[in-house]
Formats: structure tokens, C-alpha cells, sequence
């Protein structure tokens, strides 16, 4: 099954730039391909190939797949007119990218799109309506420009992995922190104040003894510190408990381990990966969802706290301590529990690349 989704891209000014004038060159490379084959008689590939790649290469600086894809467009208008008329493209016509010029990134809203100056970024958003699709495999997009809006459509054409995964699930997405130690897609807080100030003594506590220095001052440490761990693990397990316990079928975290494969820098990710409660909270969840024939599903990290969870947009500067402030279409609310929609969202899309059988513990 083949389905067809159109994204508004946002760019800034120079990009825009940049995707008009790779149009610009599209278009040239496209009539030069069509006016070779139709003088010629032609509509062979490889023919056009060898007389105008070069040319087309050296004259201009248009990446090598989009003068190819220039090449086929036009081969295939001259083989549709049998080489009677000369095939014209306008020059603002929209432009076929296959998935390496252009990489499509449906969970998070971005797309790379190569052009004359470079790869481009930018960003679209996702609406609900189109959340099913999001685990789909994309196949190849089209890029094009509407002159009175001066606006850039991505039209990206998926195919389906396997829809029949999707129905029925419900996704909760699930942002593990500090202040809050989970909050939740539902609008669920389960704050961290209890823990900070127990752990807060003993650090107070564990400084007073470490300065005395004495033999019974270090036995008394050491029983400090299990007792602090129970604590800790104690409120874990409570709130897994919780959260398991709800109507949701599928639990979506932040996959930490793979920030730190990715040695990604940023105070707050650093701080998420020093403690221990983290893993043990991410733990305690997929036992007992387990436990429940349900499952726990493990997410990228990048983007969700910067991301707004209404429009799409990233941007680091959304984000404030615990405000998150879009700035592009202004949606307020806290950063954590902004974070844990998104992740919520990147948690339905990773579930139509699952195959059913899945083991609880997925990742992406
Ligand atoms: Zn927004």
C-alpha cells in the first residue's frame, strides 16, 4: 500500500534561497537533457547520459542525482511524446527527489534536502491525522514551490510497514528528570521532592562523616548509602506501579543508552546519565508491563525537549527551565510534560516498524 503525505517546509530566507536556485538548475539541466534526446531522436537513458552529464556538471553546480533525476524526468517526456515535440518544464516545477538527496525524518518533523549550495534543513509539522503513517518506509519525495504563497511543499510518498500493528494501542510517553522524576503524556506528574530532600541529608550527612575520617564514621556510610538506595528504588518501584497500571498498552521512554553510544554533550542529558534511578525506573516499567502483556518501547532522544509537541518546530531556545515556549506558534506549556508528548508520538511511530512479536523491550 502506497500513500502520499504533503508537509509545508519551513525554511529561513537563504535556504529558500538555496531550493529555488537548485530549481532554477533543475529545469536548465532537464531542457538541456530534452533538447540532446529531441534533436537526436532518443529517448534512451544511458544515450543522454553520456552526451550531457558532463556538461550539465561542469556548467553548474547541481548534485549528481538531481542532474540524473533531471535526465530521467526528461527521457521519460520525450518516450510519453515519442520524440515529436521539444518536452518543456516551467521553472519553478516541482522536483522528484529519491531518499538519498532528500532523507525524510517523519518522527521528528526534519528533512535534509541536498541543493546547489548544500544540504538544507528544514523543518515540517506532522499533524494527528497523519500519526499512523509515521512508521511507514518512505520511498521518495517531490519537492514543490507555490510562487504566490512563496511556500515549499515536501511531498513524501510512504509505504506501509504494517499497519495492522498500529490499531489498537494506546502509547504513553514517558519523560524521566530530576525535579520530576516521571511525567507523564496524560497530564501525570510524579515529582522528585520527597527523593531530593532524602538525598539532599544524606549528601549533608555523608560530608559530615566523610570529614571525620574515623573507622565507625565510615561504617555508618556505608549502611547510609543502602539505606538511601532502598529509598530510591522503593519510590521507583511505586511509581512504575502507577504507571503501568493505566489504560495504556505500550510505554514509551527516552533510549539514554544511546545517547551515551552517541556521546552527545548538554548539561541535562549528563546529569540523566549519571543517575542510576533512571535505569532502575526504565527497569522496574518493563518488568511490570511485561507482567502485563504490555511493552515498553524505547525512543531517540534528540529534539524531544526543544520540540514543540503542537506545531513541530525545534529549536533550543523553546525550551526555559521547566517552560517550554514555542516560538513559532506560541503553545505554552511545562517543558517535561511537552517532552513527554513528544515522546509519546516517536513512541506510535517506532510501533509500525515493530513486527508483532516483538520482545517487550524494544528499541529503535
Ligand atoms: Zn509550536
Amino acid at each position: 500500500m502506497i500513500r502520499c503525505l504533503a508537509f509545508k517546509l519551513r525554511t529561513s530566507v537563504e535556504d529558500g534561497a538555496k531550493l529555488l536556485d537548485t530549481m532554477r538548475e533543475y529545469t536548465k539541466a532537464f531542457n538541456t537533457c530534452a533538447k540532446w534526446g529531441f534533436e537526436n531522436h532518443t529517448w534512451n537513458k544511458v544515450e543522454n547520459h553520456k552526451a550531457t552529464y558532463k556538461l550539465i556538471r561542469e556548467s553548474g553546480s547541481l548534485p549528481s542525482s538531481l542532474v540524473q533525476g533531471a535526465r530521467d524526468c526528461a527521457c521519460e517526456a520525450l518516450k510519453a511524446e515519442k520524440c515529436k515535440t521539444l518536452p518543456k518544464r516551467k521553472l519553478f516545477a516541482s522536483m522528484r527527489y529519491n531518499q538519498r538527496v532528500a532523507t525524510v525524518n517523519m518522527i521528528h518533523g526534519i528533512a535534509t534536502i541536498a541543493t546547489t549550495g548544500g544540504r538544507v534543513k528544514a523543518a515540517f509539522h506532522v499533524p494527528d491525522s497523519y500519526l499512523p503513517y509515521l512508521g511507514w518506509t518512505v520511498k521518495g519525495s517531490t519537492l514543490s514551490y507555490r510562487r504566490d504563497t512563496k511556500d515549499f511543499y515536501l511531498h513524501v510518498s510512504i509505504e506501509a510497514a504494517n499497519p495492522a500493528v498500529v490499531s489498537d494501542i494506546k502509547v504513553l510517553g514517558i519523560d524521566r528528570g530530576i525535579k520530576n522524576i516521571a511525567v507523564c503524556s496524560d497530564n501525570k506528574f510524579f515529582n522528585g521532592k520527597a527523593v531530593k530532600n532524602v538525598r539532599g541529608e544524606y549528601a549533608k550527612l555523608r560530608a559530615e562523616l566523610q570529614s571525620k575520617g574515623t573507622r565507625s564514621a565510615k561504617r555508618k556510610l556505608k549502611e547510609m548509602s543502602g539505606r538511601e538506595r532502598r529509598f530510591v528504588t522503593d519510590v521507583n518501584h511505586c511509581i512504575a506501579k502507577s504507571i503501568v497500571n493505566t489504560g495504556y498498552t505500550v510505554f514509551a521512554l527516552e533510549d539514554l543508552g544511546k545517547i551515551r553510544v552517541q556521546k552527545r554533550k548538554g548539561k541535562e542529558l549528563d546529569r540523566k546519565l549519571n543517575n542510576w534511578s533512571f535505569y532502575q525506573l526504565e527497569r522496574f516499567i518493563g518488568y511490570k508491563a511485561e507482567a502485563l502483556g504490555k511493552r515498553v518501547i524505547l525512543i531517540d532522544a534528540r529534539y524531544t525537549s526543544q520540540k514543540c509537541s503542537v506545531c513541530g518546530h525545534v529549536y533550543k531556545g523553546n525550551r526555559n527551565g521547566s517552560d517550554f515556549l514555542c516560538h513559532n506558534c506560541g503553545f505554552h506549556l511545562h517543558a517535561d510534560l511537552n517532552a513527554s508528548r513528544n515522546i509519546a508520538q516517536a513512541g506510535i511511530s517506532c510501533l509500525g516498524r515493530l513486527p508483532v512479536n516483538q520482545p517487550n523491550v524494544a528499541s529503535i
